[in-house]
C-alpha cells in the first residue's frame, strides 16, 4: 500500500466554509443545470418502501434514472470506447464543480439517490483502486460532515472503473448510518485497542467489518492489514469491497464490505425470474435500487437476503480473516 499524507486542514472553519460551497454549488446546478434538475425534482416523489431483512428494515427505491448505473458496461472494452464521464474535459458544460486542495472535485452527481449526492473524482484520470487513497477518503469524511462517503470497488458497482472517485450522499438517508448506533449491539470487537476499534456484525445479512477511530493513522494501519487478509485472489485488480465512512462525535466510522461476487444471480436470470439489482455500497447500506418498476413491485425481502448472501464473503472466510486479525 502506498503512504498517505493528509492534504486537508483539521480547523473547524475550512469545513464550514467548505458545507458554504456545497450547499451553494446544490442551488446553482439545480436551477441551471436540466437535467439535475429534472433527476432532484424525480427524487421528491419517487415510490420506496421498506422491507425487513434478517431483521435490519431496509428500503428499496425505484429509481428510474439509475438505470445508467445499475446497467454499466464495465468489461474493459465497453470502458475503452466511451469517453470518460469523470474526466473534466468530458463533463456537461453546465457542470461547475468545487476543487478540494488540487487533488478532487466535488459534483453534484446528476443521478441522484440522496436527495443531496455528490460525486467525488480525482483530479487525473487513473484507474478506481482504494489501494494509497483510503487516506483521501477519511480526509474528505471529515470535511463533509453532514454526507456519508463511499467507494465502490472496480468489480463491486463502480460505473466508472477507470477513474478513481468516491460519492457522498448525506446523513440521515441510509438505514445503517441512522441506526448504527442500536445496529452496533449485534458486533462483537475483533480488535480492541485505547484509540482503535475493528468490530464485527453478527447478524447482517451482508460480511460487514467496521472500523472506529478518533486518529487517521491507526485506520489507514489496520485498513492495511484488512486488505492483505482480503487479497486472497490474484485475478481480481483489488480485493472487492465496498466501503461507506462517515465522521461524527470527532471520531470515524468506517464500514466494510468484502464481496466476492460484482452481480447476483438474480440479475443475469431470464425473463419473470430476472431482477435488475446491481448491489453497491448504498445498497449494502440498507437502500437497494431497482431502476426497473417491476423489480421494485416484486422484490421481497428474501429476495434481498439471497442478494446480500451471494455477493458477501462466507462466513467461514470472515472467521479466518478476524482470527488472523486478532493475532498479535
Ligand atoms: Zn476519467
Amino acid at each position: 500500500m502506498k503512504n498517505q499524507t493528509s492534504f486537508y486542514s483539521s480547523d473547524s472553519d475550512s469545513s464550514v466554509s467548505l458545507k458554504f460551497k456545497v450547499d451553494a454549488l446544490f442551488d446553482q446546478q439545480i436551477s441551471h443545470w436540466n437535467l439535475a434538475k429534472q433527476n432532484y425534482e424525480a427524487l421528491q416523489t419517487i415510490e420506496s418502501k421498506t422491507l425487513n431483512v434478517l431483521g435490519f428494515p431496509m428500503q428499496v427505491q425505484f429509481n428510474p434514472s439509475r438505470i445508467v448505473s445499475s446497467a454499466a458496461k464495465v468489461d474493459p472494452k465497453s470502458i475503452q470506447q466511451r469517453p470518460c464521464f469523470l474526466c473534466e474535459k468530458n463533463r456537461p458544460a453546465e457542470q461547475e464543480g468545487i476543487l478540494v486542495h488540487d487533488q478532487y472535485w466535488i459534483l453534484v452527481n446528476p443521478f441522484p439517490i440522496f436527495p443531496k449526492h455528490l460525486t467525488i473524482p480525482f483530479v487525473e484520470h487513473v484507474d478506481q483502486r482504494i489501494d494509497g487513497h483510503f487516506g483521501d477518503m477519511l480526509d474528505l469524511a471529515k470535511a463533509l460532515p453532514d454526507f456519508v462517503l463511499f467507494y465502490n470497488g472496480p468489480q463491486c458497482g463502480a460505473s466508472a472503473p477507470d477513474h478513481l472517485h468516491f460519492q457522498a450522499g448525506n446523513k440521515g438517508f441510509l438505514p445503517l448510518e441512522i441506526n448504527w448506533s442500536a445496529w452496533k449491539h449485534y458486533a462483537e470487537n475483533v480488535v480492541e485497542l485505547p484509540n482503535f476499534t475493528l468490530l464485527r456484525h453478527i447478524t447482517y445479512p451482508h460480511a460487514m467489518l467496521v472500523m472506529e477511530s478518533s486518529e487517521r493513522q491507526p485506520l489507514i494501519s489496520w485498513f492495511k492489514n484488512l486488505y492483505k487478509q482480503l487479497d486472497t485472489n490474484t485475478n481480481e485488480v483489488e480485493p472487492m469491497l465496498n466501503l461507506l465512512c462517515s465522521w461524527k462525535n470527532e471520531q470515524w466510522t468506517v464500514w466494510l464490505f468484502p464481496r466476492r461476487l460484482h452481480r447476483p444471480t438474480c440479475y443475469f436470470a431470464d425473463g419473470t425470474q430476472q431482477l435488475l439489482i446491481s448491489p453497491a455500497s448504498v445498497d449494502l447500506g440498507g437502500v437497494f435500487i431497482t431502476p426497473r418498476e417491476e423489480d421494485f413491485q416484486k422484490v421481497t425481502t428474501t429476495d434481498l437476503a439471497t442478494i446480500m448472501d451471494e455477493v458477501s464473503i462466507t462466513c467461514d472466510l470472515l472467521n479466518r480473516i478476524c482470527h488472523t486479525l486478532q493475532k498479535p
